[in-house]
């Protein structure tokens, strides 16, 4: 039997960082749900969709492939119709799409099986907002990762600056709140914790701190 690890969180609390460091050192495949959700984001923006048009979206589905693929250092890629679209997804224009087409149930319902199946066949550390809840509600273990929004903004600022993104720390700001209001109030699979989550704040915390204390609640439950 293979081995689930869910840790949910809103935006820029380190979930994908921490959980790629933590799944290397247990030899686990870690599996970034968000960049499904981006990858549709893209796929309404290039038809020249926005946030508004539901009914385009759910249209869009049956036409397009979406599948997670890993590269040969063992990263994941994710690929629409076959191109990598890996680099493409991380703009905060695609953020924003991402935020609004996760809220679409028919968005939800066609990427639950591809989630679900990764972690048929793999010991898997999966990141997302309804791991727990929704996608493996059986998850061994389940971390609800958080940290305040301010330090959550700060992390990604720093992150697109250093990719030499022209950005500004108060529209990081203004985004990562909007998009936890989006996400913690839509009516489908709404951020929040597994009854059974263990709460992590890393507030404050350097990574090396937060990826050791993960580390330490993962062994002390597998
Ligand atoms: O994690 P990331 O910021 O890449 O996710 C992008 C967006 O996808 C989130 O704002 C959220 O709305 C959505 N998402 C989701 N469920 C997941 C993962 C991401 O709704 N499991």
């Amino acid at each position: 039997m293979s081995i689930a690890i869910a840790i949910d969180g809103p935006a820029g609390a380190g979930k994908s960082t921490i959980a790629r460091l933590a799944a290397k050192e247990l030899g686990f495949i870690y599996v970034d749900t968000g960049a499904l959700y981006r990858t549709i984001g893209l796929a309404a923006t290039r038809r020249g969709l926005t946030a508004d048009d539901q009914a385009a979206v759910i249209a869009m589905l049956p036409s397009i492939k979406v599948e997670l693929a890993f590269n040969e250092k063992q990263e994941q890629i994710v690929l629409l119709d076959d191109e990598d679209v890996s680099g493409l997804i991380r703009t905060p224009e695609i953020s924003m799409m991402a935020s609004a087409v996760s809220a679409i149930p028919e968005v939800r319902a066609f990427l639950l099986d591809l989630q679900r199946n990764m972690a048929h066949t793999d010991n898997v550390i999966m990141d997302g907002r309804d791991i727990g809840t929704v996608v493996l509600p059986d998850a061994k273990i389940k971390i609800f990762l958080s940290a305040s929004p301010e330090c959550r903004a700060r992390r990604r600022y720093d992150e697109l600056i250093e990719k030499g993104m022209d950005v500004k720390y108060e529209d990081i700001l203004s985004d990562v709140i909007a998009r936890d209001y989006a996400d913690s109030h839509r009516e489908i699979a709404p951020l929040m914790p597994a009854a059974d989550a263990i709460m992590v704040d890393t507030s404050g915390e350097d990574l090396e701190t937060s990826v050791n204390k993960l580390l330490q609640i993962m062994r002390d439950h597998i």
